[in-house]
């Protein structure tokens, strides 16, 4: 047996296998080499846990802990009373909570003032939908005055929540963060810099508070820097995930700082390329700098009425406190009028500290990369370990586990939302942790199959190089299309080419092979093992396959260790290798069994219960002119319990334009007896073919929001204001194609002012209205124990509307 009799493998002419790996003909005997395997594996193991360890968010400190110390205990009282119950901006609770925030910062001692004023939204909004939208907004300012300051640092947070949850940890986590910081900077020195606490009004609506606070607000007027502190689930650990552009000095403080600094700027990539939002976006046009941090574990509870304080993980409040805290003292010290670098750093997260180099430096490193594992190519080759056939088979296949392994994660995950349609609503799973694993096994198993079947026929050596050649390349890929992100691939090549070089070099020479490809392997463990754990939490399970892409990555760098647990090539013969030979495929099974049985536990463990219900969408849209009613939803795949009110599909842009375009599942209703909005003519004025009118648009009940829509077959809209103020009149698709949504409308209702160019004898108006809380309905049936409510911003919305024309 030994070398197979093997000329020609996918049409490339293959001489016998040739192939010693790199790591050692010293481990010719089966025993040492399972024994250099298994040292080899405790020793990534333990590189492994390390790196992990070091995600591990800090214990929380006891109230009685120093006054110049942030505690868990002492911001979670505040935790308990933000979030005592939902407080969506323009609420009575929101203002129970607004009082409670500016008594705590007044009680410092600090200059306290509500800015009280109607904003535009920031940015672009995913969710928006209905044409300009404008809030009523009420942020709470408070300064704490530097002694000698050279510019502003701004903590910010928003103390408003979603209307469906009481925003346990979004955010109050942000919040009480703040104010516990407040505490601890006023008690100690004054720094030198003017430190200001903002906690702002309708982030969930608009973003329309911090946008306020940045366009107008006077402490805003030269700008500074921002620290922003929210949350996106109930635990894991803190990310600094987002920065102003030229981050390098910025991160470098915050590497420099910050008391568990985990960052990373392929975290910055990937958030860029979601459709999130939060306050920082509106600060992000404006003349600041800052930095973004949230924890984003427990993703289930996201916007739910189970986003309570109970939920939240008091380990994470610790550690979004301990690096507010130590980045307030750090930029309260730094000169601030140099803050901007001309380039971003790259940076991630290592045991004891953040790596972080600049930006120029990424191009070179990727370039420098590849040459690497081409002259590892090209001395492979010499030392007579591969051929040029080999080496390009060898290429060639590496490419199949890259590509199979995320497509059967989708696949996986596919398979198990088909057994529990309900997973398609949320972030992430309620217990996601047995999916993750599954999801990693199922890439260990693809890798270890891959390599069992390719092994014999191409060599140790080729496949090792082939794999390294992919990493290599994509760094260059990665250094030019999202750079941030390059150092993923670029460093782990490095270090595998070095580690690869430093054993073909020490052949002979005992245990030096071994550890020289263990601890290249172990660059890739350090820098790939925390991507893949913080990626699950990131992009949910739908998204799996990303995680499974960066594990099989993770795997080619370490294959020259991978390639322990295999009969040494060309080395033993008979039925020694034979059995060695079977050995080998054992990895290959017992990873594919383990992702069959952990996908099965999760399927077992994460049922829908009254503590994990699952998530369901339901609003009500009355026509108050026609008294038509309807049940509307956004599931796709209605759960049981929403089929019990839907049972079709229905556009309703034409009825109700404020609930945005797009199909929705939809049924008949028993009309309620409701008020539309009332629509005041204040003055209505012709001059020069325009038609000038001047209305009140007042909702008759507690509402959230209040939409106003112009028929434009029936007249042109040339200008609008609100409150004042100028809205931009962007054409809308439809019917209504101008329309504009107000957050949070004072009960005295909203003052617009529409400039027209007519079109029909009559212009068409449509007024809407949106309260929360579906329960006092006719014909609703509150939700059995195990449904629940889907965490989004239009869930259990109860919308009035009707027609004027005017
Ligand atoms: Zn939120």
């Amino acid at each position: 047996m030994g070398a197979p009799p093997t000329p020609v493998t996918a049409g490339v002419p293959l001489r016998p296998n040739p192939g010693v790996p790199p790591a050692g003909r010293a481990l010719t005997r089966p025993r040492r080499r399972l024994l250099a395997a298994a040292a080899a594996l405790v020793a990534l193991a333990a590189v492994g846990a390390g790196s992990l360890l070091d995600l591990r968010t800090p214990t929380p400190r006891p109230a009685d802990a120093p006054a110049g110390e942030f505690s868990a205990t002492r911001a979670y009282e505040d935790v308990q009373v933000i979030a005592a119950r939902s407080h969506v901006a323009g609420s009575p609770a929101n203002d129970q909570v607004r009082a409670h925030v500016e008594q705590q910062l007044r009680g410092l001692g600090l200059e306290t003032a509500v800015q009280d004023t109607v904003a535009p939204e920031a940015g672009q909004l995913s969710g928006a939908a209905g044409g300009a939208t404008v809030a009523r907004v009420r942020n709470v300012v408070a300064r704490l005055p530097g002694t000698d300051p050279t510019g502003r640092v701004f903590l910010v947070a928003h103390y408003d929540s979603v209307q469906t949850g009481p925003g346990g940890n979004d955010d109050a986590a942000g919040t009480s963060a703040i104010l516990e910081v407040a505490r601890a900077l006023s008690t100690g020195p004054r720094p030198r810099n003017d430190i200001v606490f903002v906690l702002t009004d309708a982030e969930e609506a608009c973003l329309c508070g911090a946008a306020a606070f940045a366009a107008s607000h006077p402490l805003a007027a030269d700008g500074g820097v921002v620290l922003n502190l929210e949350a996106r689930g109930s635990t894991g650990p803190v990310i600094m995930f987002e920065t102003s552009k030229n981050n390098a000095k910025l991160v470098d403080v915050f590497g420099r700082a910050a008391p568990h600094p985990v960052g990373t700027s392929f975290a910055v990539e990937i958030y860029r390329a979601l459709p999130n939002d939060t306050d920082f976006t509106a600060f992000l046009d404006q003349k600041f700098v800052g930095l973004n941090s949230a924890y984003i574990d427990g993703g289930a509870i996201y916007h739910t009425p189970l986003d309570t304080p109970a939920a939240m993980d008091r380990s994470s409040l610790q550690q979004h406190g301990d690096n507010a805290l130590g980045l307030a003292r750090e930029f309260g010290r730094t000169d601030l009028t140099d803050l901007r670098s001309g380039y971003d750093a790259t940076y991630f997260p290592v045991p004891g500290g953040l790596v972080r180099y600049p930006g120029w430096l990424v191009l070179p490193l990727a370039v420098l990369a590849v040459l690497a594992v081409a002259a590892l190519g090209w001395l492979t080759r010499r030392s007579g370990r591969a051929s040029t056939g080999r080496l390009a088979a060898g290429f060639g296949l590496a490419l199949v586990p890259i590509v199979v392994a995320p497509v059967a994660a989708q696949l996986l995950w596919l398979a198990i939302t088909a057994i529990r349609p309900g997973y398609a609503e949320l972030l992430d799973p309620y217990r996601p942790i047995w999916y993750r694993l599954a999801v990693l096994a199922l890439a260990a198993a693809i890798l270890f199959t891959w390599y069992a079947l390719v092994r014999r026929r191409i060599g140790p050596a080729a496949l090792a190089v082939g794999g390294l050649a992919w990493l290599a390349l994509l760094g260059v890929l990665l250094a030019v299309a999202v750079p941030g992100g390059a150092y993923l691939t670029t460093l782990p090549a490095l270090a595998g080419a070095l580690g690869g070089l430093v054993a073909l070099r020490t052949r002979q020479t005992g245990p030096w092979p071994v550890v020289a490809v263990t601890a290249a392997a172990a660059v890739g463990v350090v820098i790939l093992l925390p991507t893949v754990v913080l990626l699950f939490p990131a992009l949910g399970m739908a998204m799996g396959g990303v995680a499974a892409l960066v594990a099989v990555l993770l795997g080619l760098t370490a294959l020259p260790v991978v390639d322990l647990l295999h009969p040494q090539a060309g080395g033993q013969r008979g039925l020694v290798a034979l059995r060695a030979r079977r050995l080998a495929v054992l990895p290959a099974g017992a990873a594919a069994l383990a992702a069959v049985v952990l996908a099965g536990v999760g399927l077992a463990v994460d049922r829908f219960d009254a503590a994990h219900p699952a998530p369901t969408h339901l609003m009500y849209a009355l026509d108050a002119g026609t008294g038509q009613a309807r049940w509307l939803s956004r599931e796709s795949d209605p759960q049981p319990w929403t089929d019990g009110y839907v049972d079709g599909v229905a556009s309703v842009a034409d009825d109700f334009p404020g609930l945005g375009d797009g199909e929705l599942r939809a049924g008949p209703a028993q009309a309620a007896n409701l008020p539309a909005p009332k629509l005041d003519v204040l003055a209505d004025t012709s001059a020069g073919g325009e038609r000038t009118l001047r209305l009140r648009l007042t909702p008759q009940r507690a509402v959230r929001l209040a939409t106003l829509h112009v028929d434009t077959a029936t007249a042109t809209v040339l200008r609008a204001e609100v409150a004042g103020r100028q809205v931009p009149v962007e054409p809308r698709a439809g019917r209504w194609g101008f329309g504009l949504v107000f957050h949070a409308p004072p009960a005295e209702g909203v003052e617009v002012t529409l400039t027209l160019r007519p079109i029909a004898a009559q212009v068409a108006l449509r007024a809407m209205d949106a309260s929360d809380g579906l329960d006092a309905l006719p014909g609703f049936r509150p939700r059995p124990p195990a449904v629940g409510v889907v965490g989004s911003h239009s869930s259990e919305m109860l919308a009035v509307a009707r027609t004027y024309p005017l």
